[in-house]
């Protein structure tokens, strides 16, 4: 639907004038919770990603050595990949933060491409200088391991000044997904749900506040029973979006 919001304004002063009060903040205005804010969001992987292996291949620099390009990402044993996941759920996240007035950078806009590498990604979303922003993953971890784990930048340099930043935002993030998704913290990978890592240039090279979430292990017959579903999917971009507004509050 699309009425002009001219035309909602109009009719919320002439409300406002007949019951002899001042106009209201406008709907849709100032008053959205990220109003002004800027989110980065990279959905790991892309979908063609397993069609051009030599680029995909091609080793780029991280921060503190060199690391592929990108990969293909994990899948589940009936072939749902990833690359998939990870896209749908960034789409339901970035209307949701546009709905609460954000702006929203995407490191890929379609699932039917190559890259970006890495560390384009990370320079994307360092140069919108965006306040807060988060890689999206799944797992591709031991079949008898289950849930979901906050992967955290270790400092070197670039990094430094949003160390604290992520920690505190990494938090926000567990809590929320853990209520909202019911998925549990993950039983192989870090401690409480959360693993700091040096070896991933999204999260050496970032300038600004940033965590990546393997939402649950792809390879666990559980996990992905949940993962592929519609509605685990926008559960676990409500449960971002609460963490975003969370730390960003
Ligand atoms: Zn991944």
């Amino acid at each position: 639907m699309a009425v002009p919001r001219s035309l909602v304004l109009a009719a919320l002063a002439a409300l406002a004038l007949l019951a002899g009060l001042p106009a209201a903040t406008p709907v849709g205005g100032a008053a959205l919770p990220l109003a002004g804010r800027v989110v980065g969001i990279d959905p790991g992987h892309n979908g063609d990603n397993y069609t051009d292996p030599s680029y995909i291949n091609h080793l780029i620099w991280n921060g503190r050595e060199n690391e592929a390009c990108d990969t293909t990402g994990t899948e589940t044993d009936s072939g749902y990949t990833e690359a998939r996941f990870n896209f749908n759920v960034a789409t339901y996240l970035a209307a949701d933060l546009r709905a609460l007035g954000a702006r929203v950078v995407l490191t890929r806009t379609s699932n039917g491409g190559v890259g970006p590498c890495v560390n384009t990604r990370a320079q994307i979303i360092d140069r919108a200088h965006a306040n807060v922003a988060v890689d999206i993953h799944a797992d591709g971890g031991p079949a008898d391991g289950r849930g979901f784990a906050v992967l955290e930048p270790v400092a070197d340099g670039p990094n430094d000044h949003v160390i604290a930043a992520s920690r505190a935002f990494g938090r926000d993030v567990i809590g929320r997904f853990r209520a909202v998704t019911g998925m549990p913290v993950s039983d192989y990978d870090g401690t409480d749900g959360v693993a700091p890592r040096d070896n991933l240039a999204g999260l050496n090279l970032t300038t600004v506040p940033k965590i990546l979430i393997e939402c649950g292990n792809m390879r666990n017959a559980t996990d992905a029973a949940l993962l592929v579903s519609g509605s685990f999917q926008r559960r676990a971009a409500q449960a971002l979006t609460q963490a975003i507004v969370d730390y960003l509050r």
